[in-house]
């Protein structure tokens, strides 16, 4: 009996030195572990290596410093310079060196670095009144705007449609027109992604599609499918002669109370990338047109001038 008591023990005694020897050598590792990391976050870099990287950054911000000399410092003096456009407009001054910095930042933040339908993108803005569509800026083959309502065709053919503010607006204004002896008709108004395929493929048939480009939007690109642009004539004459009626000046006088706009104005044929069309107005809110009627600019200067999320 003894015996076996003694080995009992001498069992317990080994499992217990064991079980020591483990929690020693957890507490060891513990320790060497954190005191390494411990050393790792508060030990300094050397000198050398220090110098060095402040020198990299030293000649980043010379380097940046050089760029914006290049362009006289115009990223101070505008709010809508755009750090991530800084290289394009580099380029853009090296082959447009007449142009003033100011004029180099608003075309390339048009996009008119690039040719007209190269480096487009989906349009931003989908249903808001200052939806800008043109041949950097595309609407997909799905988009069709919320709200569209067919107008009184006391001030329209039959069947056209705009999104409800804008025809709204639009048929106020053509009432108010109308009340002072001036006749306002809509020809032409919302028109869908594939209306607008027919349309463009018969303009190139017709014209060669160097042509169209000139005066009919692609698919897609035609801001007739906001909703939002609408083509008058005055009734009787042929709406490509609506620049040369009285209504015509009227509407130059008026359409931005009602929050028109002329959207394809003379002499802004680059920033466009349209002819001049007298009959072709976009509905952008009061306030907006306002803004474009006084200083005399395009919806794309518009949004090149302002940073709008
Ligand atoms: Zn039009």
């Amino acid at each position: 009996m003894a015996k076996v008591k003694k080995k009992k023990l001498k069992i317990k005694w080994k499992n217990f030195i064991i079980f020591i020897i483990i929690v020693f050598l957890l507490c060891f590792l513990l320790i060497k572990g954190t005191t390494t990391i411990y050393k790792f976050i508060t030990t300094p870099k050397p000198e050398k290596e220090i110098k060095e990287e402040k020198k990299k950054e030293e000649k980043k911000d010379k380097d940046l410093d050089s760029e914006y000399k290049k362009l006289d410092y115009i990223n101070k003096q505008i709010d809508y310079f755009r750090e991530e456009n800084l290289q394009r407009y580099l380029k853009y001054k090296e082959s447009n060196s007449k142009l003033d910095n100011k004029q180099i930042v608003i075309d390339v933040n048009i996009g008119l670095d690039y040719p007209y339908y190269e480096n487009a993108k989906e349009s931003k803005h989908l249903n808001k009144d200052y939806i800008l569509v043109n041949k950097y800026n595309y609407l997909t083959k799905d988009y069709v705007p919320n709200n569209l309502e067919t107008i009184s065709t006391t001030y329209a053919r039959s069947g056209m449609k705009l999104v409800k503010d804008a025809k709204e607006a639009y048929e106020e204004m053509a009432k108010d027109a109308k009340k002072e002896g001036y006749t306002l008709i809509a020809m032409s108004s919302y028109r869908s992604y594939t209306y607008q395929v027919d349309l463009y493929n018969r303009y190139v048939k017709k014209d060669g599609k160097k042509a169209a480009d000139t005066y009919s939007g692609r698919p897609g690109y035609s801001e007739h499918q906001t909703g939002l642009a609408i083509d008058v004539y005055n009734g009787a004459y042929d709406y490509t002669n609506f620049g040369k009626t009285k209504e015509f000046l009227w509407m130059q006088k008026n359409a931005h109370k009602y929050g028109f706009i002329l959207r394809f104005p003379e002499g802004k044929e680059k920033e466009t990338g349209y002819q001049y069309e007298s009959w072709h107005y976009r509905y952008v809110g009061k306030k907006i047109a306002k803004e474009i009627y006084e200083n005399d600019i395009t919806l794309e200067e518009y949004h090149a001038t302002h940073n709008i999320k």
